[in-house]
């Protein structure tokens, strides 16, 4: 399978979209067409476990790997989540389910591509017959970073080098990440919100100069960013996996249609979910859930994309993010793959901040997705609620999709089809203990430990390993900087 950038001509090989993570022309990779999952094959899928499923549809797309290793490498990644399954589906009730995609080993959904993206990366090098290092650059919201340094650690031709907004993340985030133990990692706070890191992070990749003076020293950049395809395809395999355990559990029958919810930033997740029902997953809509950061829902009323607003800090940080840049893989498909059309919207919003969609196109996002917000009230509440009727804790940005996710059934028209729903949980509660630990009883504490084992007592749900051994670990990152300092960052570490 080849992939092709969202913006030009250029057509390339998997392993080179992995590689090189963006396209020359600053475009993102996407693959040339949809492989099909037929329903034989679905149902094959039935029996599998969450490694065999996730190998079947990343093999479909990138086929020049030797499909044996991805397995096993996949089979040794997933068997170190917690509790044996990598993506558990929990039901709440008639017809709503949680997909808990928090079980690896940074307690949030980016694991589920980030303990993948390694080996694609490595073995893409293999084949493309790279002799240089690679160094990974990741700007993060909070999770991303954390998941791509424990992928990546001591990777043996790898560097990686996370990049947080200073005041962007949540305490027991920035513990995580400066907490990172190994021979190859980086971590460095930045002056600003999670745009201005993605910006900072895009324009090292865009300019000449810089890819320059690190090849000069022997590395070749990449992306551990949803921009990177090796990412994003990982992620459609969870989407699959939770149908078959629908189909597995008798809760639905094969080829009934199911809606998904999912609490979405810079919508790869949501996106994942869009090419598993175009690979022929039995999908009826997409919700596309925010928190007050809602340029998407917005997006999907007016089609009006527009970036010029307030920005504001929620208790679901990882998804106050106004530029969503996985959308742009979104618009290219809605223009019916117009390379042209798209580098056009994508000028109008670096200069102008914003861009728009036609009428017809509008109208054809809306036939696949719903998009709607929540407040900060309406969270807590919704997690509150939640707690007490189905004794079900969840995290904050699990809260702003199940909010929206229920108003959504509420809405709908009384002729609009009734399909279960699976809300995609994508962080731990102990990630984000003060929120979480306000949420549940009202009160609010400052230290994250002592909200943690006020959590644990609540809710008796187990604290995952992860979070218990940052406590005690040595702070090892302590820089900050400003945006305009970010490349000579990257020159100290290589
Ligand atoms: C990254 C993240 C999101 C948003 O996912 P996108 O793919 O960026 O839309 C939501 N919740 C959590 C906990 C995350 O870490």
């Amino acid at each position: 399978m080849y992939f092709i950038g969202t913006r030009g001509s250029e057509r390339v090989s998997g392993a080179e979209a992995v590689v090189r993570g963006l396209a020359g022309d600053g475009g993102l990779f996407v693959p040339e067409f949809f492989p099909v999952i037929s329903q034989e094959e679905l149902e094959g899928m039935l029996g599998m476990d969450y490694a065999e499923r996730a190998g079947l549809v990343i093999s479909k797309y990138f086929d020049e790997y030797d499909g044996e290793a991805l397995l096993s490498a996949l089979k040794t990644a997933y068997s170190r989540f917690e509790g044996g399954d990598a993506a558990p589906l929990v039901r709440l009730d008639e017809g709503t389910y949680i997909l808990e995609l928090f079980h690896g080993p940074t307690c949030a959904f980016k694991d589920m591509a980030l303990v993948v993206l390694p080996h694609l990366l490595r073995k893409g090098c293999e084949l493309l017959g790279i002799q240089e290092n690679i160094l990974v650059l990741a700007a993060t919201s909070g999770d991303t970073g954390k998941a791509a340094l424990e992928g990546f650690k001591n990777a043996e031709g790898i560097k990686i080098q996370v990049f947080y907004p200073n005041e962007g993340v949540s305490s027991m985030q920035r513990m995580q990440m400066c907490t990172q133990e190994g021979e190859n990692v980086s971590v460095v706070a930045v002056k600003g919100n999670f745009d201005d890191c993605q910006t900072g992070v895009k324009n090292i990749f865009g300019s000449e100069e810089c890819r320059a003076k690190t090849k000069e020293r022997g590395y070749l950049l990449s992306s551990a960013n949803s921009i990177n395809v090796g990412r994003l395809i990982p992620q459609v395999a969870y989407y699959f996996s939770a149908y078959c355990d629908l189909v597995s559990s008798d809760q639905i029958a094969m080829g009934d249609k199911v809606d998904f919810a999912v609490p979405t930033g810079n919508f790869g997740n949501i996106l994942a979910a869009y090419y598993a029902k175009r690979m022929g997953l039995p999908v009826g809509r997409l919700i596309c859930a925010s928190n007050k950061n809602n340029v998407l829902t917005d997006f999907f009323r007016t089609g009006n994309y527009d970036s010029r607003r307030s920005f504001y800090r929620t208790m679901s940080p990882s998804m106050d993010i106004l530029v969503s840049s996985n959308l742009e893989r979104l618009i290219f498909e809605l223009s019916g793959r117009n390379a042209q059309v798209t580098a056009a919207r994508m000028k109008s919003l670096s200069e102008t901040g914003k861009y728009s969609v036609t009428s017809e196109e509008l109208q054809s996002l809306r036939t696949e997705f719903y998009a709607d917000f929540t407040g900060e009230d309406d969270t807590v509440d919704c997690i509150y609620e939640y707690f007490t009727e189905y004794g079900y804790p969840m995290d904050t940005h699990t809260g702003v999709a199940l909010s929206v996710a229920a108003r959504y059934q509420e809405k709908r028209e009384p002729l609009d089809p009734v399909y279960p729903m699976v809300v995609v949980s994508t962080a731990s509660p102990y990630k984000f203990p003060q929120d979480v630990l306000y949420a549940l009883s009202g009160n609010d504490v400052k230290d994250s430990f002592k909200c943690i084992k006020r959590i644990n007592l609540l809710t008796a749900m187990k604290v995952p390993e992860a979070i218990k051994s940052v406590r005690y670990k040595p702070i090892l990152f302590k820089t900050t900087v400003s945006t305009a300092k970010m490349f000579d960052e990257v020159l100290k570490f290589i």
